[in-house]
Order: structure tokens, then sequence, then C-alpha cells
């Protein structure tokens, strides 16, 4: 029997695995995808906004060629650090239910061949993200293929019209790098102006681009109805047709809220925060744990890979002095 299973294998899962290794307890990681999931599907091109040791896990130190890293050295990074503390992580398998109670859980997953798995284990720790599960625009078409949640890269939109719905960072470097590579951009947002939480490097440039008009810019609008060829904009104005062909939806992402409430997890009505004790980070569910912004309810920009990291020691702590093994 294995005595944790992580649910999730991003920077906080592994920083719980790596914890509670330090601590003599054996963890099994599971993820959907491949390790850092959400870190593979990030733009192809992004930098971090933060510096390297910000990024560390495990006491393992990070370096970048230049001061913030890039994807391609965070992915590298976590994958040595996996095999530096010879992590145990099942890849491309999903949890898809959590039976029992504290000391004898039985956690249930589809592995990659689709074949119905089940674990044993002690205790769980849910660090599942929140990149699985856009936002999404409630809006006639807003399912419609061509509305992406998740921005990678911008060549495949060279010569079409597309609209970036979002004011934040990830709306403001999607339009920038789309208008670079010649895409008509026109952005999209129902606030009033580009978020300050842009950052500095980021939102003078955005805001010339709609000054001079290279990208079109509506405020106070919302997308009303998406079309194959078309969008309506609610405008202050009135309603606008636009020719497009592709939508960004830069709108955020949520945690798995229906999978915490489905285990005995209660959710702040206004908050959507789970209920936990905030010294040991363990759930009103006993023996489940959460780590990273799964904490975080809809205030997803409160919990980053820079402060989820420790949520691991946290938990190893609460789990060690749990199953008896001291301090
Ligand atoms: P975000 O910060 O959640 O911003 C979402 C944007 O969408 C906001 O402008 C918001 O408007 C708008 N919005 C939300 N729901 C909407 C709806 N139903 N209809 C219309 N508009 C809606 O998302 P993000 O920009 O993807 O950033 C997520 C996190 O990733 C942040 O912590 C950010 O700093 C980080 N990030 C990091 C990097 C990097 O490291 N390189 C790059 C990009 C993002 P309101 O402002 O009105 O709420």
């Amino acid at each position: 029997m294995t005595q944790v299973v992580i649910v999730g294998a991003g920077p906080t899962g592994l920083a719980c695995g790596i914890e509670l290794k330090k601590r003599g307890i054996d963890a099994l990681l599971i993820d959907k995808g491949c390790v850092v999931n959400s870190l593979y599907h990030y733009p192809t091109n992004m930098t971090f906004f933060t510096t390297p040791e910000l990024l560390e896990i495990g006491g393992i130190p990070m370096t970048s060629l230049n001061e913030k890293p890039n994807r391609t050295e965070a992915l590298k990074y976590y994958r040595r650090v996996s095999d530096h503390y010879a992590l145990t992580i099942r890849q491309y398998e999903r949890v898809v239910r959590i039976d029992g109670s504290d000391g004898a859980f039985t956690v249930h997953t589809t592995d990659r061949s689709g074949e119905a798995q089940a674990i044993a284990c002690n205790k769980v720790i849910l660090a599942m993200g929140y990149y699985d599960i856009p936002n999404r625009l409630d809006v006639p078409g807003g399912e419609m293929e061509k509305v992406i949640h998740y921005y990678k890269e911008p060549h495949p939109y060279y010569g079409h019209d597309v609209a970036v719905i979002g004011a934040k960072n990830s709306a403001a470097i999607a339009a920038l790098e789309l208008f670079w590579t010649g895409a008509r951009v026109t952005l999209i947002h129902r606030g009033e102006r580009i978020s300050d939480s842009v950052k500095y490097w980021i939102k003078p440039n955005i805001e010339n681009r709609i000054k001079v008009g290279e990208v079109k810019a509506y405020f106070r609008s919302s997308v009303a109805e998406i079309r194959q060829d078309s969008i309506r904009v609610a405008t202050p104005d009135g309603d606008v047709w636009l020719k497009n062909d592709f939508v960004f939806s830069m709108i955020g992402y949520r945690p798995d809220f229906e999978f915490m409430s489905a285990h005995g997890i209660h959710l702040d009505p206004v908050t959507q925060k789970p209920f936990i004790n905030a010294d040991t980070l363990e759930s009103e569910a006993k023996g489940i744990y959460l780590a990273g912004v799964v904490v975080a309810g809809v205030h997803t920009n409160e919990i980053f890979i820079e402060n989820g990291r420790f949520h691991g020691a946290i938990i190893a702590d609460s789990i060690a002095s749990s199953l008896g093994l001291g301090l």
C-alpha cells in the first residue's frame, strides 16, 4: 500500500512528493498528462515573470540563461528535480474518484490504456492546479472550435482576423505576439482599460499599439455572439459586427470545484475557496489535503508556483505527525 497519493505532478505536487520523501514517507504522484503538464501547455515561447530561485523546489538550484527563465528551462528543471528525488510518477492516468476515509482511501483512476485502476493509500493530496478548466464565454457560439482557451504561438494566425478577450497578462501578451506576426487583432475587454496588473514591460507596449490603431480595442464591451466568420460585440455605443476567424478567450481558469465538492469539501459560496485547516492544509474531508492554487477558489491570482511550492512542507509535516513519524 502507498502511504500517500498525490493528484497532480505540477511543481506543487512534485514539492509535496519531495517533502514527504525527505520525511521517509513514500508517495505516488498521478497526473492525467505529463509531468508539469500545465507548464508544458503554456505558450511555447513564454518567459516567466519571476526569477529562477523563486521556482525552486526540494532545495535544488535552478539556473537560467537570462534574468528570468523560459518555459523550456523550467520543463528541464522539473524533470531533473523529479529524477534527482527519484519520485514515483504515473503519467497520463486520470484520477476519477476517491473512496474511503482517512487511513484507508482507494484512489480510482483510468490509465492511459483506458483500464480502471484502484490504488490503496492512507492519505491523499490534491495538487491539481487550475489550468485544465478555462472560464467559458457563456454566449451563442462560445463552444465553437475557433474559440481558443490556450494560446500557444502566433504563426497559425498570420493574415487572419482575431479577437482577444481580456486585458490582463495573458491577453496582452497574446495580442502583441499575434499583431507582430501579422494577424489583424481586436482586443475586447469588459473593463475600462488594460489592467494595472499587466507587467510594466508589457503594459506600455500594448497600450501604444492600441493608441496608434495597430491593435483595435473595445473597452466596456463584451462578445455577445460568435459565428464562423464574425462576432457580435456589445459596446457602449451599441452592437458591432466584426469579421473574425479566431477568438482567443484569455479570461482565466479555475480549479475543479466539482471534484472537491464531490469529495465532501465545502466551498465558500462567494469565493469558492475550500474550507481547510490553514495550519495543515487538511481539508474538511479528513486525510485529504489541498496544495497549491486549489486553495484559492476563484482568486487564482493569489497562489503561484512561488508560494504554492511551500505547501509541500506544511502538508508533509502534518502527514508525518499524523502517521506517528514525528518531526
Ligand atoms: P487572469 O489574470 O485571470 O485575467 C483574466 C482576464 O479576463 C481579466 O482581464 C478579466 O477581467 C477577464 N475576464 C474574466 N472573466 C471574464 C468573463 N466572463 N468575460 C469577459 N472577461 C472576463 O488571467 P491571465 O491573464 O491568464 O493570468 C493568469 C495568471 O497567469 C496570472 O497570475 C498571471 O500573472 C499569470 N501569467 C503569467 C505569465 C508569465 O509568467 N509569463 C504570463 C501570463 C499570465 P477583469 O479584470 O474585469 O476581471
